[in-house]
């Protein structure tokens, strides 16, 4: 009925031919099957033929060593899948950082202190370096680093802390007995972060069912990152397009230490605190939060050093812009001002930069770009410009301001920070060598001298000169520094305060 391939037709042929006769080999064949006759359908007669249902057992035993075999090599990564959990940390993520101090941080186990990167196969360093002043020591610990410290000559120390992190690879930390965490560091392509590095990404593995060790592992990493910030403040400044922080956090500078006239300090605290204080008045009236003070006076006279220890006083780090720094363009004021660090005060500095876009017109040619009058403007109260805003600007040329400047919201005080006074240097003498002149006639002697020399900007003395004779408080501290021990000597070279002048 239905022609065969010649070959299927011999084997069939061969198949049906009659039981118990004699094959080929003369060998006596058992009869195994019924024969079938001819007229059987076609499959019934295919299974009935032992080659062609060998080879059906054989691809069927390949099908399924296949199958297994895929199966095999799926069921790790459907394990991994289901039962573990990937964190993908990104450098750009403040965590970031934080996370690879923890992990650098030795572990406590019965009591026993055990490096929490045991199994980690490739280690990098990361070295900082900082001059070794009072209290820097044990911070290197704290730090999950060793310190280590290295002798400049004899007052520059510099203090390093070495910290050993895990390098690029992946590697397995023991976190706690039974809990395992794997890391993945690994560069992220050929992207670059916006300050120029690589950018990286950090993997955390865990099991699923351990995956609350997460939450630990972060609070215990940022609990780390602020206890490094404890005590500090953070400065942030402007690295290409984006913030940095500005080496490492400083130690909180007192406001006590910073010595402004009577009472300038104390108004300017107290406003600051008052606006803070006072953030649902501004809400309720839809009024931008936001305030903004203007230091100006000659350099040297405690404006960057206020703003730092108001910083420390209130907990909040300075992310701070030099409006005069080359390659500072409207644009990039802006972009920078939409990322400001969180709880930041913002300082811009040299903000006669922008008042009189004198460079673009300098003789000598230079005609780079700066920021423009109406670029600070908009910083100040455009769309860039954040909602809750503290903001001082400071200037050493007051001459140069626009009106423009001083209205609410841009400029609501304005603050003279001029040389030193009286009141000034009897305060920082008294800062300097209040133990040993206990009786304060050294401070006397030290104050008539001066207004001997015509120096104080309130002075009596002086006579015509007295304007160019002043000087700044910079200059008073470094005359203390200088004679730390003697007070006499800070005495003896009070004309050395007379600020050199060059005319030609
Ligand atoms: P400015 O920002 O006005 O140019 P800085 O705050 O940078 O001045 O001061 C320069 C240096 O002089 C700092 O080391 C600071 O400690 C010291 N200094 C200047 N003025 C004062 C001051 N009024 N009180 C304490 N230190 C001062």
């Amino acid at each position: 009925p239905f022609p065969l391939p010649p070959g299927l037709e011999a084997a069939v042929a061969a198949q049906a031919s009659p039981s118990g006769s004699p094959t080929q080999h003369g060998a006596p064949q058992t009869p195994q099957t019924a024969p079938l006759p001819p007229d059987a359908p076609l499959l019934d007669r295919l299974l009935a033929n032992p080659v062609f249902a060998g080879g059906l057992g054989l691809a069927g035993l390949g099908t399924a060593a296949a199958f297994a075999r895929r199966t095999l090599i799926r069921v790790p990564h459907l394990l991994r899948r289901q039962l573990l959990v990937n964190v993908e940390i990104s450098k750009r993520d403040p965590s970031y950082n934080w996370v690879l101090a923890w992990l650098s941080q030795p572990r406590e186990e019965g009591g026993i202190i055990a490096r929490r990167i045991t199994r980690i196969r490739s280690l990098a360093v990361s070295t900082s370096t900082r001059s070794a002043g009072p209290g820097a020591s044990g911070e290197g610990a704290q730090n999950g680093g060793v310190g280590v410290a290295a002798g400049v000559g004899e007052n520059q120390k510099v203090h390093a802390d070495i910290m050993v992190q895990p390098g690029y690879g992946s590697h397995i930390i023991r976190h706690r007995p039974g809990v395992y965490i794997g890391v993945k560091r690994e560069k992220a392509g050929t992207t670059t972060t916006m300050t120029g590095e690589p950018h990286e990404t950090l993997t955390l593995t865990m099991l699923w069912s351990q995956r609350n060790v997460l939450e630990e592992l972060f609070r215990e990493a940022h609990a780390m990152a602020s206890k490094l910030h404890e005590g500090k403040t953070v400065v942030y400044t402007a690295k290409r397009m984006e913030w940095a922080a500005l080496g490492k956090p400083r130690l909180k500078r007192p406001l006590g230490s910073v010595i402004l006239d009577d009472g300038v300090k104390e108004s300017l605290v107290d406003d600051v605190k008052e606006f803070l204080a006072a953030r649902q008045w501004y809400v309720d009236r839809g009024v931008p939060y936001r305030r903004g003070y203007l230091l100006y006076g000659p350099p040297g006279t405690g404006k960057t050093s206020f703003i730092q220890a108001l910083a420390g006083e209130l907990d909040y780090s300075v992310a701070m812009i030099n409006l005069s720094e080359m390659g500072m363009t409207d644009d990039l004021l802006a972009h920078l001002l939409t990322q400001q660090p969180e709880k930041s005060i913002l300082v811009l500095e040299d903000v006669d930069a922008a008042l009189s876009n004198r460079r673009q017109r300098d003789p000598d040619g230079y005609s780079g770009k700066t920021v423009t009058f109406s670029g600070l403007l908009n910083a100040l109260d455009g769309l860039a410009a954040g909602e809750d805003r503290i903001a001082f600007l400071t200037t050493n040329h007051a001459d140069r301001l626009d009106p423009a400047l001083i209205r609410p919201g841009r400029v609501d005080m304005m603050v003279r920070i001029g040389e030193a006074t009286r009141y000034q240097a009897a305060k920082m003498w008294e800062r300097y060598y209040g133990d040993v002149d206990v009786d304060g006639k050294g401070k006397e002697r030290f104050l008539a001298r001066m207004e001997e020399l015509g120096l104080f900007e309130n002075s009596e003395g002086g006579g015509e000169k007295k304007s160019t004779r002043y000087t700044s408080t910079a200059a008073i501290q470094g005359l203390f520094q200088f004679n730390k021990d003697s007070m006499e000597g800070a005495i003896n070279m009070a004309d050395g305060l007379i600020p050199r002048t060059f005319e030609p």
